[in-house]
């Protein structure tokens, strides 16, 4: 028996007795990060990162949570278990489980670059890794965020002096917050859309996020006169891109910051006047380097380009197999998949 199995419910540890990201209800979780996709309501006990605790807490209701700091050893029954920054989104971790002397790493979501917020991600050695693959195509090359941040920066100034309010599309926990330290460089006239104000307050309320680290946001409502939002800075989700909310807007340009944006043709589907490719997952390098410093004999590949991915890197002399998750709808908003690449589905990535 493996010491990490598939079940209809999700990753399952016989030998601890408890899952991973399970996608329905469980005794015990132990969960990467607060991503609506990989944290789901209705288990009994939660283990996860102190940060990722009050996240859950808000988004899942009342349960039993038990955080915990990053290297530090939990047993559950024989099976130590162990949470390692995974760079994503604020508290996310890797999970490493060792039993008998055997050790898998399930690597949740993850980003290579430290982004200021996240926390930085550190390669754990394992026998067997669990990695994701949202961007694991070659085509996938992230700039530098520095860079990506110039490039936004003009952007809004550029906008500015044409009398324009810039519309930034990110998703609510993880982009938002990313993103902001970017704009706060040239404007303080910020506001956000509900969902992005309500997160950023749950973050600073909880003690997440430290206060000064971010600007502040005000919340875009119904009473603000429309020359209020003049050559500002709007963030809001992928659910409110297109709709008749930013009509308030106008004049404005609408700058969507995602992985996906990386392909041209996305940013034209999706009407966007500027597209800025500023993902939270690792690019098809990052993958392939976080793969390596892991040592691991065996890779198996989740959510996004699997079949793609675990090809390669059988090709490569490393033995995978790709593996079905159900996760993989909250944080890049856009997602276009092995199944549907060329379209785009519907977007999702409000909470
Ligand atoms: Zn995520
Ligand atoms: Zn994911």
């Amino acid at each position: 028996m493996p010491l990490i199995e598939f079940t209809d419910k999700g990753l399952y540890c016989r030998a601890g007795g408890f899952y991973i990201d399970p996608w329905r209800a469980v005794d015990k979780a132990v969960i990467t990060h607060a991503h609506s996709d990989h944290a789901r309501w209705g288990s009994k006990n939660y283990l996860c990162h102190h940060l990722t605790k009050p996240i859950l807490q808000l988004r899942l209701g009342d349960n039993n949570y038990q955080g915990v700091e990053w290297g530090e050893t939990i047993l559950m029954n024989d099976v130590k278990i162990s949470l390692h920054p995974a760079g994503h989104i604020i508290g996310s971790s890797q999970v490493r489980v060792e039993y008998k002397g055997e050790v898998w790493v399930v690597s949740g979501d993850y980003k290579i670059e430290d982004d200021g917020i996240s926390g930085a991600f550190e390669p754990v050695k394992c026998h067997t890794f669990i990695t994701e693959s949202t961007f694991g195509l070659p085509i996938y090359h992230w700039k530098l965020q520095l860079t990506i941040f110039n490039d936004i920066q003009q952007w809004i100034r550029n906008n500015q002096s044409a009398g324009k309010t810039s519309v930034i599309i990110a998703y609510s926990l993880g982009k938002a917050q990313r993103v902001l330290q970017a704009v706060k460089e040239v404007t303080t006239n910020i506001f956000a859309h509900g969902a992005v104000w309500n997160t950023q307050e749950a973050l600073l309320n909880t003690g997440v996020l430290s206060p000064g680290l971010l600007p502040e946001i005000k919340r875009v409502t119904a009473d603000l006169p429309k020359d209020s939002f003049k050559e500002s800075v709007v963030i809001a989700p992928p659910s409110a891109d297109g709709t008749p909310w930013m009509r308030r807007f106008a004049p404005y340009s609408v700058g969507i910051c995602s992985g996906w944006m990386q392909v041209r043709g996305n940013q034209r589907r999706r009407n966007a006047d500027a597209g800025f490719a500023l993902s939270d997952h690792a690019d098809w390098k990052g993958l392939l380097q976080a793969v390596e410093a892991t040592g691991a004999q065996k890779v198996l590949v989740t959510h996004g380009f699997q079949s793609a991915f675990s090809r390669y890197l059988n090709e490569a002399g490393i033995e995978a197999a790709e593996v079905k998750t159900e996760y993989g709808d909250e944080d890049e908003g856009l997602i276009v998949t092995e199944t549907n690449t060329g379209e785009t589905n519907n977007l999702s990535g409000d909470d």
